[in-house]
């Protein structure tokens, strides 16, 4: 068998192309969804996502704007920030770019972001919903995949997942949205005794572990459908994921690529919480 591409370009364009309409009825209201990405430091990576969402933003015409801080700036003038924006009216998403450098506490920083505006969904409110079945803002890799999903009309009752990594970005988020829809979900992670007994029992793959070829062909069961979260850098500077695409794609019925796949979805679903919590902030009670 070889694969068919679950193509995150094509997907991720639909996704915010439908966006339009809750846009249009945002601006007859005078509403313009602003997002606010918070940039410590100098990572290349964070300065490339960073810029991805900033460029989906204008493409759609929300607002959006980028803060920098200093690598070693005060946790206090971090916190002054997510204040400001948190009561900010023209801002309705804020989203801190992570990693921070280590002086700074990214969990408690993260949370102080108020949930109405946590558009990365990792605020204790906003994981509580979706542990509770009534997701708020979730977070975004993880809605990116269930897009994915539904856009490929994969099923999902009954079905056998397996989520490879249980981080609280995406292992644990993607883990749960599966589970609330009907499949029957096992979580794997670096203590797994034999990751490969259970990801060949598995209709859906997902992984999200930070690790080159941590699940191989010879680990899926024939027609399983794969989502590969990974993005790793080679030492060449070429960006591949958390399955070996070559050998994987001979077994699976359908995968997606790295570059190209899970990484485009995210953005989307950026944006698109962005445009929900504009949505529910300008709510007229
Ligand atoms: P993370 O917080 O480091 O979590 C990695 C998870 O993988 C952990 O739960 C770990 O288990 C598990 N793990 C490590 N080695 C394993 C092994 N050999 N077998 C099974 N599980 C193993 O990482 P993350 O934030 O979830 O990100 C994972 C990957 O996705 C990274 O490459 C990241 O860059 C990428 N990512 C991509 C997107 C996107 O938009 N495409 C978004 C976010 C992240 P323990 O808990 O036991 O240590």
């Amino acid at each position: 068998m070889t694969a068919s591409l679950i193509d995150g370009a094509l997907i991720s364009r639909h996704l915010l192309e439908s966006l339009r309409p809750r846009l249009a009825a945002l601006a007859v209201r005078g509403i313009k969804p602003g997002l606010a990405a918070i940039l410590v430091g100098e990572n290349p990576a964070s300065e490339v996502y960073v810029r991805n969402k900033t460029r989906a933003c204008s493409d759609l015409g929300l607002k959006s704007e980028v803060h920098r801080l200093n690598a070693d700036c005060a946790e206090a003038e971090l916190l002054g920030l997510v204040q400001r924006l948190n009561v900010e009216p023209s801002i309705h998403g804020v989203l801190l770019q992570l990693p921070l450098p280590p002086h700074l506490d990214a969990d408690g920083i993260t949370r102080k972001i108020v949930a109405s505006k946590d558009v990365d969904g990792f605020s204790w409110e906003n994981l509580g919903a979706l542990v509770a079945g009534r997701p708020q803002l979730a977070p975004c890799t993880a809605l990116g995949v269930m897009a994915m999903i539904d856009h490929e009309a994969i099923p999902l009752e009954g079905a056998n997942a397996v989520v490879v990594g249980r981080s609280v970005a995406v292992g644990k988020p993607t883990a749960l949205m599966l589970i609330s829809r009907g499949a029957t979900v096992t979580v794997c992670t670096s203590k797994t005794r034999d990751l490969a007994r259970h990801t060949r029992e598995a209709d859906i793959v997902v992984v999200a572990v930070g690790k080159p070829a941590t699940v191989t062909g010879e680990m899926l069961k024939p027609g399983a459908v794969v989502f590969d979260v990974g993005i790793n850098r080679l030492p060449d500077g070429k960006i591949t994921g958390d399955v070996d695409f070559a050998s994987a794609s001979l077994v699976a019925s359908r995968i997606t690529p790295v570059p190209g796949g899970v990484g485009r979805m995210t953005v989307a679903a950026l944006i698109e919480n962005t445009v929900r919590a504009a949505e529910t902030l300008s709510v007229v009670v």
